[in-house]
C-alpha cells in the first residue's frame, strides 16, 4: 500500500521503518523545523502542504491509500488538517498517539493547561528542565528568578536570557542519561508535555527516582478520528486490510 505518515516524532520514524520493511511504499512528511532530521526508510518530504486543501490535493495526486497521523499530540493544526483532508479525499486515516502518562504512586505531579501556567507555577529559585520545543520557550523568559536548562536537537533560533542554559543533543536518551543530566544540573523541576512518548517516559521515571517535581502540561483537544496507541496496533491494521482495489493484477 502507499502510505503517507505525518511525522515529527520518534514513533513516526519507528512506524515508517516497520511499514517499509513489510513492503509498503511509505512517504514520511515533516514540517521542516529540524535542519537535519532522523531519516526513516522510504521517501521523506518536508515543508507542509498548504493547509487541509493542500494535503487533500496531495493525497489524491499521489494516490495515497492510507494516511497516518503520527505527529506529536500537541501538533493541533496538522492533526485537524489531516482529519479534514482525509474526509475530502476519502482516504482512510488513523492517528497514532500514545496513552497519557500515568502518574506513579506518590509522585504528586502538578498538572497545568499550558506553558504559561507551567511558568507561573515554578517557585522562585527553582532550576527547571524544559524540553518543550523552541516555540514554547517564550512562555518562560520572564522568569528571571528561575534557572532553566533547555535541551534541543538544534541551537534555539531565539536569543535566550542569561538564566537559560541551552544544550544540544539528539534523542534517544536512556533513563540513566536523564538521571545523570538532572543530577549534574541540580534540576528541581521538570516541565514536560503529556506526549505519551517513550522518550518522555524515561525522563519522567528519572525525575521520579530523583524526587524532582514534575509539571505536566496537559494535552490539547484534538479533532476526533480513529486512534491507536502503538506502532504494533498500526501494523495490525495493515495485516488485516485487503490490498487496494486498483492494485489487483492477477490474470484469470
Ligand atoms: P502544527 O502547529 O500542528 O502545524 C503547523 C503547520 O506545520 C501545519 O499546518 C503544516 O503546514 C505544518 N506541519 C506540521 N506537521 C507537519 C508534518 N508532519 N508534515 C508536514 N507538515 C507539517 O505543528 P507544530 O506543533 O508546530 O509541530 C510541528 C512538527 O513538530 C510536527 O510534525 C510535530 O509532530 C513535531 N513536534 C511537535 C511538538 C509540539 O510540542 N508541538 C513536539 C515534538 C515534535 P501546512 O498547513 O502548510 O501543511
Amino acid at each position: 500500500m502507499k502510505i503517507l505518515v505525518l511525522g515529527g516524532t520518534g514513533e513516526a520514524v519507528i512506524l515508517a521503518n516497520a511499514l517499509a520493511s513489510k513492503g509498503h511504499s511509505v512517504i514520511t512528511a515533516l514540517a521542516g523545523r529540524t535542519k537535519n532530521p532522523a531519516r526513516p526508510k522510504g521517501k521523506l518530504i518536508s515543508g507542509g502542504f498548504g493547509g487541509a486543501d493542500g494535503l487533500a490535493d496531495y493525497l489524491r495526486a499521489k494516490k495515497i491509500d492510507y494516511l497516518i497521523d503520527a505527529t506529536h499530540p500537541f501538533a493541533v493544526e496538522m492533526s485537524a488538517n489531516a482529519v479534514a483532508a482525509a474526509k475530502k479525499s476519502d482516504v482512510p486515516l488513523t492517528r497514532l498517539v500514545g496513552p497519557v502518562f500515568a502518574e506513579p504512586e506518590g509522585a504528586n505531579w502538578w498538572r497545568v493547561k499550558d506553558a504559561d501556567e507551567a511558568a507561573q507555577r515554578l517557585p522562585n529559585g527553582a532550576t527547571a528542565f524544559l524540553t518543550l520545543g523552541r516555540q514554547t520557550l517564550g512562555a518562560f523568559t520572564h522568569r528571571t528568578d528561575v534557572r532553566f536548562l533547555v535541551r534541543s536537537i538544534e541551537t534555539p533560533d531565539i536569543e535566550l536570557p542569561e538564566n537559560f542554559k541551552a544544550i544540544q543533543a539528539r534523542p534517544p536518551f536512556s533513563r540513566g542519561d536523564e538521571i545523570g543530566l538532572m543530577k549534574r544540573e541540580g534540576i528541581t523541576h521538570l516541565v514536560a508535555k503529556d506526549s505519551g512518548s517513550a522518550q518522555t517516559q524515561e525522563k519522567l521515571e528519572a525525575a521520579f527516582m530523583l524526587r524532582i517535581q514534575v509539571i505536566m502540561i496537559e494535552r490539547p483537544e484534538l479533532e476526533p478520528c480513529s486512534e491507536v496507541g502503538s506502532v504494533a496496533e498500526v501494523l495490525e491494521i495493515f495485516a488485516q486490510l485487503p490490498p487496494p482495489k486498483r492494485r489487483f493484477f492477477f490474470f484469470p
